[in-house]
């Protein structure tokens, strides 16, 4: 072979180039729980990274139910759903899920990014059409695109330009799919006009609600109970078990056609091995303390007050968002990196967010919250900003 081709000069020329933009990315090896204290390379963090909102991934009755399940159905499911890996951890999970959303049926998947994959590529193909938010999740953004419907992004949040885009659409299935809370942004989609508009444009709505349940709605219902919509108004519901859950794995729910639908025609869902059993377990765990323990929404909603307060006096720039996903726009990818680092000297982990996941001069902290945190850390917080950008201290309230 002439070395020119070979991969591994072919590879790092791609790789030298990546660093000279500044957009390597590396992995840091966390050695503790996700929790609000985490040991990261052998350093201890006040730790505002993770998607664990309720602070239920590390619960003891969680890790409980997980053990349990491990000594009854062992550690692999062993085979595909439709094979013989559908066990009755996973059949109850369902049942529970349908009836939490208040949908006719739940189905398992392994992941949300499968979930969203399988549940797309099922409803449209060839002669069909999709619409999606331009700052939808990266997993629903590459369905559409591999589905082989016509693929078409509207502006943020903009019925308007959305609208124009189905004035010209003749497809046979139309499909409209949004992020319920923007996972980089963190506000929320107008669901209650975009229910409206897709019924008036004979269209179908999907909401991936990945980060709105557990958080949003009275009992952690998510977007859709906080908003009042009914399988009707959005008949496809997409949740993860990854973040407010703190297990692992994901579900979509909807009417018994559309469930009977993806266990025929999604590939994502037959062509992979069941989540192990004793994740299903812990998930029936988790889901009940989402739902009866309200202290922990509240507690939430007390931590995004006082950070949002405390943020404004210091002139930082925050997005309109009531959710546990709170970004701090900076702009410049460099600058956003150097306070990254800033922060991590004084022992705060927060994830900078570039591009290309975010469009250009958009980088950012993204910060989130879980009802783990104290008022406490998120004064820490406040102080660092404030030391590392120059501006007033926060604290002694006595609180905590
Ligand atoms: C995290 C996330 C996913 C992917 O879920 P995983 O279970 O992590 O694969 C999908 N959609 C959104 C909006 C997400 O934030």
């Amino acid at each position: 072979m002439n070395p020119q081709f070979a991969i591994d000069n072919v590879l790092s020329f791609a790789l030298t180039e990546r660093r000279a933009a500044k957009r390597y990315r590396s992995r840091r090896v966390l050695e503790s729980p996700q929790a609000s204290q985490v040991v990261v390379d052998g350093k201890p963090y006040t730790a505002f990274c993770s998607n664990d909102y309720l602070g239920l991934a590390n619960h003891p009755d969680v890790i409980a139910a997980f053990q349990h399940a491990a000594n009854s159905f062992g550690v692999g499911s062993g085979a595909s759903h439709l094979v013989a890996g559908h066990s009755s951890e996973h059949h109850a999970l369902e049942e529970e899920l349908a009836v939490f959303t208040g949908r006719e049926r739940a189905l398992l998947f392994s992941t949300g990014y499968m979930a969203n994959m399988g549940a797309i590529t099922a409803l449209v193909g060839q002669g069909d059409a999709i619409f999606e938010d331009r700052l939808n999740h990266a997993s629903l953004l590459d369905a559409g695109l591999l589905s082989g419907a016509r693929f078409q992004r509207f502006l943020h949040n903009d019925l308007t330009n959305l609208q124009n885009r189905l004035d010209k659409t003749h497809a046979e299935r139309t499909l409209i799919v949004v992020d319920g809370v923007f996972s980089m942004d963190g506000d929320c989609a107008p669901l209650p006009e975009l229910a409206a508009l897709a019924q008036k444009n004979n269209a179908w709505l999907m909401v991936d609600d990945a980060h709105g349940f557990g958080c949003l709605g009275k009992t952690g219902g998510g977007s859709a109970e906080h908003f009042g919509l009914s399988q009707e108004d959005v008949p496809i519901l997409m949740g993860t078990l990854g973040k407010a859950f703190g297990t692992f794995g994901a579900f979509i729910a909807g009417s018994e056609n559309l469930i009977e639908t993806l266990i025929q025609f999604s590939r994502s869902y037959i062509y992979t091995t069941a989540m192990p059993p004793a994740v299903a377990a812990a998930t029936r765990v988790s889901l009940r303390l989402l739902q009866e323990e309200h202290w922990r929404r509240q507690h939430l909603q007390e931590l995004i007050a006082r950070f949002r307060v405390g943020a404004q006096q210091l002139g930082l720039q925050l997005l309109d968002s009531f959710s546990p996903i709170q970004p701090i726009i900076i702009g410049d990818e460099a600058r956003v990196l150097m306070i990254a680092e800033q922060l991590a000297e004084r022992g705060i982990l927060i994830i900078a967010i570039r591009p290309p996941t975010v469009a250009p001069g958009s980088s950012r902290l993204r910060v989130t919250f879980s009802a783990e945190h104290t008022l406490a850390q998120v004064d820490q917080l406040l102080n660092a900003l404030s030391d590392i950008l120059g501006g007033t201290q926060f604290g002694d309230s006595g609180h905590e």
